[in-house]
């Protein structure tokens, strides 16, 4: 009898910080596809983000910790904070093949703004070899095939989820400004921001 491959979902982001946006929809697509495990990476320096407002990598690893220690199916790898340099999203997947071995499947999970940009990433080209790439809807950010490169659609899904309108951008907003931002986040996280001073001044430290 064949055995059933193990379906590990890779959750990539900034993670600066996480809120319940990225917990609902990687909880929603472990379900759906019957992922065996979502394994979180927060990025180390990110390519594609400004550096000013993000705050410390050992800070933000931290965080996705605290977010996701009560969900047995969530872990945490600090493989791209530990990466000198950028991070790219190939370097990644192969990086964790080895570890997982070849056998294991990759669902690399992004939100509705990331999949427009794929064909963008570092290498692109190779990506679909190494994962199958999920689309969550997210609000602002319409879920179309029309959006998605077509070299990268036999390897795509795209699945609604409900709508969370919560973004680490206004969370960091509220934080400066003095704003509550009690439940858009897990509260281990809110205390640790505010423990650290974290985004107080726009500058993580
Ligand atoms: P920022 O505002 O700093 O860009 P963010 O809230 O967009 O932060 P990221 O760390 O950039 O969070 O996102 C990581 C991944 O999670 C991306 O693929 C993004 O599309 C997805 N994501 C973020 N927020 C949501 C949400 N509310 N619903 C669904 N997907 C989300
Ligand atoms: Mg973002």
């Amino acid at each position: 009898m064949k055995e059933k491959p193990y379906k590990l979902g890779i959750m990539g982001g900034t993670f600066n910080p996480i809120h319940q946006g990225h917990l609902v929809a990687a909880e929603i697509i472990r379900d759906e596809f019957g992922l065996d495990e979502v394994l979180f990476v927060p990025s180390g320096k990110p390519p594609h983000k400004d550096n000013n407002e993000i705050a410390a990598p050992k800070h933000r690893w931290i965080m996705t910790v605290l977010a996701t220690a009560s969900n047995e199916y969530f872990s945490v790898s600090a493989i791209e904070i530990e990466r000198k340099g950028e991070s790219y999203t190939r370097d990644t997947l192969l990086e964790l093949k080895k570890i997982y071995g070849e056998k294991t499947q990759f669902y690399f999970i992004t939100g509705a703004d990331a999949i427009a940009e794929i064909s963008t990433w570092h290498k692109s080209e190779n990506l679909p070899k190494l994962a199958k790439f999920i689309a969550a809807s997210r609000p602002g950010y319409k879920l179309e095939w029309e959006k998605i490169d077509p070299r990268f659609r036999n390897f795509t899904y795209l699945i609604e989820i409900p709508a969370l309108a919560i973004s680490s951008t206004e969370i960091r907003k509220r934080v400066r400004e003095n704003k509550t931002i009690k439940y858009l986040l897990p509260q281990a996280v809110e205390k640790y921001i505010y423990k650290n001073k974290l985004y107080q001044k726009g500058v993580g430290s």
